[in-house]
Formats: C-alpha cells, structure tokens, sequence
C-alpha cells in the first residue's frame, strides 16, 4: 500500500537522526514484506530485489541474517535500532520474539520513537512499547475484519472478486460511487460466456446424471478441446480445473462468499455450511442449485471404487481393470470390487454375511457372490458386437425397442389421457359450483343461515377440486417430462462404426475399458441364475467418443463412422443434461449367454473364447498361468 522505497529512506534517516554520539550504523538490514508473517519465514523474500538498483541503501540482508548475525561469537553490531517498534513485526508475538532472540544474544533493540537508555531498557519504555504493540495489533485485526466484511457485503449485491469463473465473462460496470467511477474505477458482474457456460452444464450432467468420475470427465473433454475449449489456452483439462469447476456453487446464480479464509498466513477452505450465499440469484444461473447439490454429493458414492481408466498411480497396481466400476450385484446393487488371489481375477460383492449392518440391508443375499472375469469377457465382447457395432444392430434394436419402451410409452400415454380427461372433469364440477353460488346468491337471501352453511359447503368441495388440479398438473408435468426424456433416438446407433468380433477381441484391455466408458456399459450380475444384464447408453457425444478412441488404435481408421449424430447439437437441447438425446438399451437385455453355452457355475473354461481367432485370446482370456 505504501512506496517501500520512500518508506525505508525515511526509516534510515530517522534512525541516522536518533543515533547517540559515538554511534554508527554498522549494517542494514531490511525487507519488502508483510510484517504479518512467521518469524522464521521472514528475511526471505525476494522483493527487495528490484528496488536494490535505485534505493541507495546498502543492504546487508534480510530478518533473517540479522538474527544469525546477532547469534554468531561476533557481530557486528551491539544494538539494533529501528524506526517504530511496531516496524519490528505487526503481530505482537513476532514482535516479542525478535526481541528476546535479540537480548539472548544480548544485543538491545531500540526504536527512534522511544528514548534510548544507553544501560538498557527500562520499565517505562517497556510499557509504552507493549502498549503501542497492543494498539498496532488492534489495529491490523479491526482493518482485517472491516477488510472482510466489505468484501462480504461487495459479494452479496453481486459483485465478483477475482478472475469470473470458467462459463463466465467479467461485465465491467461503472462504479455506483459517482466519485470512484468518474477516476474510471468499475465493479464486476459475471455474464455467461457462451460456448464455455455450455461446457459447464454438460459437465454437470456428466456427474450427476452419468455418474461419471472426476478422471473420466477429464478425459472426455480433452477428447475434443474445439467443442469443449479447455480453461487455459490449449494446455487441455486437468482434474484439478474439473474439480474447480464442479465445485463453484457460483454457476446456480448464487453469488457466494467466504469459501476460503486465510488463517496465520494460510489459506484453508471454510465448511460448505459457513458460506454466505446471495439470498437472490444476481447473475445468470448455469445449473440449479438441486443440479449443483447433487454433484457435491456424488463425492461420497464414487469413493470406494474408481472410474477412472488410467492406471492407479500406487506402485501395487500392475493392472487395469476392465470392468471397473461397472458391475454391480443384482442382489444388493452395489459394486463388485476386483479380487486377484492368484491368476485370475475375480469380481466380488462387497457384501459381508458376518456384518450385521449387511445382514439387516439384504437378508436374501447368498453368502458370497462372485464371478471370475474371463467368463464375463467375451459375453461383453459379444453383446456389443451384436448390438452396437454389428450389421444386425439395427434390427436387433428394433425389436427390443417396440417390446420394452413402446409398452412402456403407451402406458404413460394411457395415464396422460385419463388425467386430461380428470381435469376436464375438474373444470365442469368447478363451473357448476359457481353457478350453483351465484343461482343462491339471487333467489335467498344471502345472509340466511342456510345459504351461509350451503356457501361453505360449496367452498370446501370447490377447494379439494382446485388441490387435485395442483396434484394432476404436477403429475402430468412430470409424465411429459419423462416422455421427452425417455423418448429414443434409434438413429444414433448408425452414427457408431462398425466393428468385428475380431477387432473388439484384438482390442487391448485398456482400449476396451474406454470404449466400454464410452458406451455407459453396465453390468449386473445374478448369482441366482448365474446370469449378467448389459445395459448401454448411447448419447449425441457417444459416436464421437467411440471415433476418437478408435483413432488411438487405427491411425488411419478402415472403420466408417458416420461424421454427424443424427440427435441434434443444438445447445439449448442438451444443456439439460437430462434432457440430453439417447438411446437406451431399457430395460436392459439380460444376456443369457452363460448359460446357453452351458457354463458350470465358477469353472470351466467359456466355449466362446475358443470362437477368438488364435494368438488373440490372452488379451482378452485368461492370463498365461504365472
Ligand atoms: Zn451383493
């Protein structure tokens, strides 16, 4: 806040000024920093570097070299003099520390403001100087409290600090105090900053509809920098700018204050629940703030298991699993969690028979469920050979479309019906109430006992009509929702390459597990009938996911994929990311391969691996023994 060149002349004039007879300054030491920070810290910057040329003050060294030199057998002074004993340190502890590292070395600190006792210090000066420490701290706080709570109030009318979030533009205004704004100072507001507000709510989506991890959203959007322009120029997404991104409740409208708080020079985050929120939305809102709640809740469900593809970085992780975090337990629904005892890797439950907790939750679960990986391998393989990448796809979707959603739309259509014919109903009683009152009203005399008691009647029965037209407005909002929602888009399948059983058997593990990222796959096991249900999610970005993971394969693709989705890209359609356009495999086709190929539970090996052509099997099969 002050020049530190004129600062330190004045100091060293004063100090030159107060010196005793017979004195000299023998060495200068002095910094360009906060006098708030940690004793030990100090005398270490190096800010003092860039006024050395013009300052023309020797400089002997900083905090830190003054302490060492008064500590070593000998220094080259016998006492230190500073301008203002408050110069010593702003926080009174620092202050008294310096101060007795200095008299351990018995070396005295004077400042020009107090009188200089050539024996020493006496009580009288240490009075003053603690009083005028006490006061410099009051001080420091007070101007730090005040400091916060203009920030606070700045950020509740809906002013932003710092650089505008990602998705946002700064929208300089002029300052509404007349005499700040005629010195050409502004105050910021965010506006949205298309494309960027749009990545912003996809990747919302992406968390909380796809429950995808942090490291999968990443990859996605470096998949393609040009539609999803990465925060800082083309160095390309980081989890750390997901995290950022997903984090800031600044994109519900919200103005928000008080995420971080610096405390003894460090800045810790504040507990979500101590944020000070803008009671109103005071920029444009990106998400809700239900859309917003949901994805700080995903933290917790995605903990125990990782979606990421990129290896774990611990040195114990020799493999990437395929399947992670995509098979869940028909019984309890949670994740199967990958067990290698010794060649084989097995998917397992994480149920517990023996946890109470478990028991209570699932009390039909079997013991243990389990299956080993290279039996699930070439079902998956085959399922998506069949249904997504094949040339019988599309017929194989035809079918289960008309036999799953098509009953399914006709019911919630049936419903629709019946609740439009409901409200028709609603308005004809309503209308005849209110004939009804107003015949009353003209043939009786209205304050008769009977036509109050009539009139009551009539208002109660008129307001049960007026809540179950609330009640049937809500459902049928929901039910046109869902029909939009769930409605499919059998066309993206044509947007997907084709592929052979060969090239999906071929495939390296980890471009499998992409891919099968890619496709939302899902898998749900059932020991019951030794069965697994594949579901998956095919959306407007799934053909060009499924392309730019194919290029790391192919440098020159031989595969032909189609280059626009037929579902739109239109902006506005799929900043809803429920709203994203899909095609779904829902309810999902439950495989029955296992069994049809006559698989003994837990053993054996799969006939459909001997279907791989020779020399591909151990990359899909079962690892070479040892
Ligand atoms: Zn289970």
């Amino acid at each position: 806040l002050q020049d530190p060149v004129a600062s330190l002349r004045r100091q060293v004039r004063e100090c030159q000024a107060k010196l005793p007879p017979g004195w000299f300054l023998a060495a200068y030491y002095w910094d360009v920093e906060t006098g708030g920070m940690d004793i030990d810290q100090r005398g270490h910057g190096l800010a003092h570097e860039q006024f050395m040329a013009t300052i023309g003050i020797p400089r002997d060294g900083g905090l830190a070299d003054l302490l060492a030199e008064a500590a070593s057998d000998e220094p080259r002074f016998a006492a230190v003099i500073c301008e203002d004993i408050e110069r010593s340190g702003r926080d009174t502890f620092y202050a008294l520390k310096l101060e007795k590292e200095l008299s351990l070395a018995e070396i005295p600190l004077y400042a020009t403001d107090e009188p200089i006792d050539l024996n020493g210090v006496n009580a009288t000066t240490v009075l003053t100087r603690r009083v005028k420490q006490g006061v410099a701290e009051w001080f420091r706080l007070q101007l730090k409290e005040k400091t916060w709570r203009g920030l606070r109030e700045h950020s509740l009318d809906g002013w932003n600090i710092g650089t505008p979030a990602y998705g946002y533009a700064a929208d300089r205004v002029p300052h509404p105090v007349p005499l700040k704004a005629s010195q050409g100072r502004t105050k910021t507001r965010l506006a949205l900053d298309p494309p960027r507000d749009q990545v912003v709510a996809r990747m919302f989506g992406w968390r909380v509809t796809d429950r995808l991890g942090l490291a999968a959203i990443t990859a996605r959007l470096n998949n393609n920098l040009v539609r999803y322009p990465p925060p800082t120029g083309d160095a390309g997404w980081t989890i750390a700018s997901v995290h950022a991104i997903l984090a800031n409740p600044k994109y519900t409208g919200h103005m928000v204050f008080g995420r971080r708080r610096k405390v003894n020079g460090k800045t810790r985050r504040v507990p979500p629940a101590e944020w000070i929120w803008s009671p109103e939305p005071v920029h444009p809102a990106i998400i809700t703030r239900e859309l917003w709640d949901a994805a700080q809740a995903m933290g917790g469900e995605h903990a125990s298991s990782r979606d990421s593809l990129e290896p774990n970085t611990h040195p114990a992780t020799k493999r990437t699993y395929t399947f992670r975090s995509r098979i869940r337990c028909r019984h309890c629904r949670r994740r199967m969690c990958a067990q290698t005892p010794h060649a084989d890797t097995y998917w397992v439950c994480p149920h517990n028979p023996r946890d109470p907790r478990h028991a209570l939750r699932n009390p039909d679960h079997p013991p243990r469920v389990s299956i080993r990986e290279d039996r699930l391998v070439p079902v998956v393989a085959e399922f998506c050979q069949t249904y997504l990448f094949g040339p019988g796809r599309a017929a194989y979707l035809a079918k289960l479309i008309p036999a799953t959603a098509a009953s399914a739309a006709a019911r919630r259509d049936k419903k629709i019906t019946a609740l439009r014919t409901r409200l028709r109903q609603i308005d004809t009683a309503e209308d005849a109430k209110a004939s009804e009152l107003q015949q009353l009203g003209l043939q009786h005399d209205p304050g008769s006992r009977a036509v109050t008691a009539l009139r009551k009647r009539v208002l109660a029965r008129f307001t049960d009509l007026e809540t179950e037209r609330d009640t049937i407005t809500e459902q049928l909002a929901d039910l046109t929702r869902e029909r939009r929602e769930t409605t499919q888009h059998p066309g993206l399948l044509d947007a997907l390459p084709h592929l052979t059983t060969d090239d999906l058997a071929c495939a390296p593990q980890r471009l499998l597990a992409q891919l099968y990222q890619a496709l939302d796959l899902q898998l749900l096991y059932s020991k019951d009938d030794d069965q697994v249900t594949i579901r998956a999610v095919l959306t407007d970005t799934t053909p060009d996911d499924i392309a730019a993971i194919l290029a790391t394969l192919h440098p020159s693709p031989q595969t032909s994929h189609p280059a626009t989705p037929q579902a739109s890209h239109n902006p506005a359609a799929t900043s809803q990311a429920t709203a994203t356009p899909k095609v779904s495999f829902d309810p999902p086709i439950t495989w029955s391969a296992l069994h049809d190929h006559g698989v003994p539970p837990n053993g054996g090996s799969h006939p459909a691996a001997t279907r791989l052509p020779p020399g591909c099997g151990p990359e899909l099969g079962r690892p070479p023994p040892g």
